[in-house]
């Protein structure tokens, strides 16, 4: 079985640690690979040695540090098939869905080389009498990131061109589920050409983030990932006295007006819930309605779910692919019976809809539970997988209200052709991504992803912009007499 190797100092490497997690082809349901956990000496090697180069690379020009970027967006470019190939056999999303995970993190790299503005500080003469002031801002160190399964390439991009063109140095520990997409990148920041050590990939699961976050030279950690795991890397991490940004779990709820354009914007709703899989930390999980219009987007969101065609994300008919591991599947499959024990009906049953040609792979097909209520499992739960919930509020008011009990803030998104209505929600819900007629409401690289409530552990949130200039740089006041 095939090693995922490390990078370390500019060389891949075997690592030495227990082979412990397998890798998969879920759509073909055979493991394809094996990830070692790093052992603590791997991880503090690899820290010391990112230390070591971050102390010479921060004494590098600012525009210098920007040439990197060009040259490692254009080694992405011209790598986006390979790599969005790697990312289909790895994950099971789509080819295309593949692509737009490459190119939202190539994105990240453009939007990084504005740095040289971003970074630039402030100052003030005359203070007191012949006394000046400044603000600099000036890196940290090293920095982690801790990604999730669900974009093996995106999520790592949302922090590492922003944490090494500002002067860091970072240490990228992917999910040990999907570590074969950032495994390929590697290659291509080392002939990007950036300085050994700047950029380490190790790899593992619990135990090598248990190291990071209690390595003392590691400044600080951005995490993404489930709600229980981010909540335990923000406390172990700040109690480590680092900066820890947390990404985490989400519900997201998508309100139906009854003056919604339905022909116009059904496809993208459809692409909300079951967008990769519905394994999207924005993916629509609950659609609410109202009496009035109930039937009629019912009506039209299930004849295109079950238009939708599951199978290979490398077949280019495929609209969905599989899931990401079989117990994350049967995982999905309770709430489909939970739904129903709860009292909610079921009236689309994606475990009829599976590919026979692949027998092995974890397909479940387009699911809908109707007439769920508040207290119901599907109702408040992250699922993380193709199963839509039908809430019919009795108003807008009771629409705002559910949404907002909920304990997670990702996103939601409203549906209608009023611009008051957009106001009233925009207005009134606490989430931290809200759509209007946008069914992924997905910041672009240069806005924060701004998760609230459970759905975010922290204060500066992920991706470009001032969030990552104060994350990833210090600053510091020089008082100057002369
Ligand atoms: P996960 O929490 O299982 O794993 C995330 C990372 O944490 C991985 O690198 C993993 O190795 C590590 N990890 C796992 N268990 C750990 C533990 N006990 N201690 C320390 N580290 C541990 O998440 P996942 O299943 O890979 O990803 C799906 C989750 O991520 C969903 O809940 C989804 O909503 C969330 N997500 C959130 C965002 C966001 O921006 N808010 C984006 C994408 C995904």
């Amino acid at each position: 079985m095939r090693r995922i190797m490390n990078y370390v100092n500019g060389k891949f490497e075997e690592g030495e640690g227990e082979e412990k997690y397998d890798v998969f082809n879920p759509a073909f349901g055979e493991k394809i690979s094996v990830v070692r956990e790093a052992k603590r000496t791997e991880i503090d090697r690899a820290i010391d040695l990112a230390h070591d180069a971050q102390s010479k690379w921060m004494r590098v020009p600012i525009s210098d540090r920007i040439k990197y970027l060009f040259r490692l967006e254009n080694l992405m470019w011209s790598k986006l098939d390979q790599i969005a190939e790697v990312t289909t056999i790895e994950h099971g999303k789509t080819f295309e869905e593949s692509k737009g995970d490459v190119v939202r993190a190539i994105q990240n790299v453009e939007s990084a080389a504005a740095a040289s503005y971003q970074i630039m500080g402030r100052n003030n003469k005359q203070i007191a009498t012949g006394i000046d002031e400044e603000l600099v801002r000036v890196p940290l160190g090293v920095f982690a990131a801790i990604s999730p399964f669900n974009f093996p390439v995106m999520i790592p991009f949302w922090f590492l061109p922003y944490a090494v063109t500002l002067g860091n140095a970072i240490v990228v520990k992917p999910s040990e589920k999907t570590p074969m997409s950032m495994e390929m990148i590697m290659s291509l920041v080392g002939e990007a050409g950036y300085p050994e050590g700047v950029i380490q990939l190790i790899n593992g699961g619990k135990e090598s983030v248990d190291y990071v976050l209690e390595n003392k030279k590691i400044a600080g950690v951005s995490f993404v990932g489930s709600t229980p795991v981010a909540d335990y890397v923000y406390r172990k991490g700040t109690s480590n006295r680092k900066r820890v940004q947390g990404g985490a779990s989400a519900k997201n709820y998508i309100l139906v007006m009854p003056d919604a354009d339905l022909e116009g914007s059904m496809s993208n709703i459809i692409g909300s819930f079951y967008g990769n899989a519905g394994e999207r930390c924005l993916a629509g999980s609950v659609l609410v309605t109202f009496p009035e219009n109930h039937d009629r987007v019912m009506s039209m969101f299930r004849k295109k779910a079950t238009e939708l065609k599951v199978g290979y994300g490398m077949e280019k008919t495929t609209d969905m692919g599989p899931l990401i591991r079989k117990e994350h599947l049967e995982r999905v499959e309770k709430f489909i019976d939970l739904g129903q024990r709860e009292g909610g009906k079921l009236v689309l049953d994606g475990r009829n809809s599976r590919p026979k040609e692949y027998p092995k792979g974890f397909f479940l097909g387009p699911s809908i539970v109707d007439n769920v209520s508040e207290g119901m499992s599907v109702m408040n739960e992250e699922i993380f997988g193709p199963v839509a919930s039908f809430y019919t509020a009795n108003s807008f008011d009771d629409a705002v209200d559910v949404i907002n009990k909920s304990r997670y803030g990702n996103a939601s998104t409203i549906y209608t052709a009023s611009g008051l209505n957009a106001k009233k929600f925009t207005e009134s819900i606490d989430a931290g991504n809200i759509g209007v007629n946008v069914g992924v409401a997905a910041p672009i690289a240069f806005y924060p992803f701004s998760g609230m409530k459970d759905s975010f552990f922290g204060d500066l949130h992920p991706q470009g912009g001032d969030d990552s200039v104060m994350f990833f740089t210090e600053r510091k006041v020089i008082i100057s007499k002369w």
